[in-house]
């Protein structure tokens, strides 16, 4: 089963068998080589949080969740089995940043999909300049027993062969996603009923 273009559903994070995140977007391509997915700016999202409402980046054992905005226009670009995803990041119409995020692979849910971001991710800007981003939050999962020292060897090495596709031009990066814009007929997505309901 697909979902058609335009769908909202949402890409929910869950870790320990509760939701860490949860994130609404607009389908804008589901097929066997690419999944598209639109998040406009204002978006609004659920993030984890402290009680008294801090956000979060490390794993806790507790947290509760908060709905958020988000003020960059998003493209989320992932493939079926792979982990990590390609955002592309606007503002406005300019476009900021490709966006490595390294991941679950995203597994079919109900509602949308669901995985667990695995904290390290990629940026590139639009000159060819990179830089790893929160190397120091995957270190520390790593120090806590969160991520094993060989996992987090492997979502490095994931990341490195990102670079080595970007590096040798290859898609999505050769697609012209970053000229893409969103049909203008399409609205803001927000959660669907039962976005929060335990995954299976
Ligand atoms: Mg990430």
């Amino acid at each position: 089963m697909a979902w058609a273009p335009g769908e909202h559903i949402v890409l929910r994070e869950i870790y320990l068998g509760r939701i860490w995140a949860a994130r609404p977007v607009v389908v804008v391509r589901d097929s066997p080589d690419v999944m598209a997915f639109w998040t406009p700016p204002g978006t609004r999202w659920q993030v984890p949080t402290t009680r008294e409402g801090a956000r979060l980046d490390l794993q806790p054992d507790d947290w509760v969740l908060r709905e958020v905005p988000f003020t960059l226009g998003t493209l989320r670009l992932a493939e079926p089995g792979v982990g990590h995803s390609v955002c592309v990041f606007w503002e406005g119409e300019e476009f900021l940043a490709w966006y490595v995020n390294l991941e679950e692979p995203l597994r079919r849910a109900p509602l949308g999909f669901d995985y667990l971001d695995q904290k390290l991710d990629l940026i590139i800007h639009p000159d060819g300049l990179w830089e790893w981003k929160d190397e120091d939050h995957l270190a520390e999962a790593v120090r806590r027993g969160i991520v094993a020292a060989d996992q987090a060897s492997a979502i490095r090495r994931e990341g490195e062969r990102v670079l080595e596709r970007y590096r040798a031009k290859d898609s999505p990066f050769s697609d012209g996603w970053e000229r893409w814009r969103p049909d203008p007929a399409w609205t803001t997505p927000v959660l669907p009923d039962g976005w929060d309901r335990a995954p299976r």
